[in-house]
């Protein structure tokens, strides 16, 4: 029997509630198969661990990931401590340190769900966003001088390198030509930003002769939050830069309906490293230690990290439990205006994938 062998990273807040409950399902569904199982082992980093220790993860962290199949995260963030301190000193470090360089949001209103697109039929939304995850406007590069004085400066330069846009773009035509509308669009903002922007662009193009069966267009990126919300069909995926796929996304996730659905991968699409699967939410301490989240975005990233491990019925099992969850109205958290609990949605999942096996 294979069995994989999976990090999990609650990390703060509701990460601490979401990933044992992604951990729950994902034991009941190597036990409803039979054929694969999943070893575990839990890595308690995040803003406790800082205060103890004045650092987000040990310095040999990434050893202690390297030889795993797959990282489940939860959230990094912590109203205690400065955001850029639980951004770069954990998840940045491993998007970073395992090159992880495409992250993926699946976006798709699931049934039950009451979206703000009233024009927007069932099935007019169903996208996938590309998102560059290792450079562009978020490379680092960048500086701040002459502090507290008139003449105090700052830059953040956008870094683009050829090697980095060219495999996230080969990386999404391949993806668009995987589903079943073989269609991209490439978003950029390069009437304004004329050199990264430009050259993105140009490497589009070059990429695009490799996939003559994928049809791809070119949106700008303030266009393009308006067809997202306008012209939702005629979006399939959609590949952008760090910063406008960050923005982007955030957008789909809420077109969908709820922060508290919508998953992600950030992902090594050559395997060389782990990749990791996280929900897109944040720590939400507003609601953390009262087992009102929505389980529901970590549940479908962990169908993305069963798919990336070519385990592609579990995941369509799961994909089909976590369907019928949301069609039930008793069934939804308190951000679906439900007053289910993280242990009732979970529960409900476990049950369907023995009752569905
Ligand atoms: P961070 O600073 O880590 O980004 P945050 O407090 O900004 O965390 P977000 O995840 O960005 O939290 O979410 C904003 C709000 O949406 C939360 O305060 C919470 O009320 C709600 N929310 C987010 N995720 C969920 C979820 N999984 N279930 C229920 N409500 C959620
Ligand atoms: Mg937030």
């Amino acid at each position: 029997m294979k069995v994989y062998r999976i990090a999990t990273i609650p990390g703060d807040g509701i990460g601490k509630e979401v990933v044992p409950a992604g951990q729950q399902v994902m034991e009941a569904l190597a036990a409803a198969s039979g054929r694969f199982g999943f070893e575990f082992e839990n890595f308690d980093w995040g803003g406790d661990y800082y205060r103890q220790h004045g650092v987000m993860m040990p310095a040999d962290g990434l050893d202690a990931l390297r030889d795993k199949d797959a990282i489940l995260f939860g959230s990094a963030g912590d109203p205690d401590i400065p955001d850029h301190i639980t951004l770069w000193g954990l998840r940045l470090k491993i998007c970073q340190g395992f090159d992880q360089y495409a992250n993926v949001r699946p976006t798709r209103i699931l049934p039950g769900i009451d979206a703000p697109l009233k024009r927007c039929k069932p099935g007019d939304l169903d996208w996938v966003i590309v998102r560059e995850n290792s450079e562009g406007e978020y490379a680092g590069v960048g500086g701040r001088v002459h502090q507290g004085h008139p003449i105090e400066a700052a830059t953040d330069v956008t870094l683009m390198t050829r090697v980095g846009v060219e495999r996230v773009l080969r990386f999404a035509f391949r993806l668009a030509q995987s589903r079943p509308r073989r269609k991209l669009t490439v978003v950029t903002k390069s009437n304004a930003q004329r050199h990264a922007m430009v050259m993105w662009d140009e490497i589009a193009r070059e990429i695009a002769r490799e996939f003559p069966d994928v049809s791809w267009d070119k949106e700008l990126v303030d266009a393009m939050t308006a067809r997202m919300v306008n012209r939702p069909a005629s979006l399939d995926t959609i590949v952008a830069t760090n910063l406008h796929a960050d923005i982007l996304s955030d957008l789909a996730a809420a077109l969908a309906g709820s922060l508290g659905i919508a998953p992600t991968g950030n992902i090594d699409p050559e395997h060389r490293y782990p990749s990791m699967f996280e929900p897109i939410h944040g720590s939400a301490f507003d609601i953390m230690g009262k087992g009102l989240a929505n389980p529901v975005g970590t549940f479908w990233s962990v169908v993305m990290l069963l798919e990336h491990l070519g385990e592609h019925e579990a995941a369509a099992q799961l994909m089909r439990a976590i369907e019928a969850v949301t069609a039930d109205t008793t069934m939804h958290t308190g951000d679906l205006d439900g007053t289910a609990t993280t242990a009732q949605v979970t529960d409900r999942v476990c049950q369907l994938l023995f009752a569905t096996r």
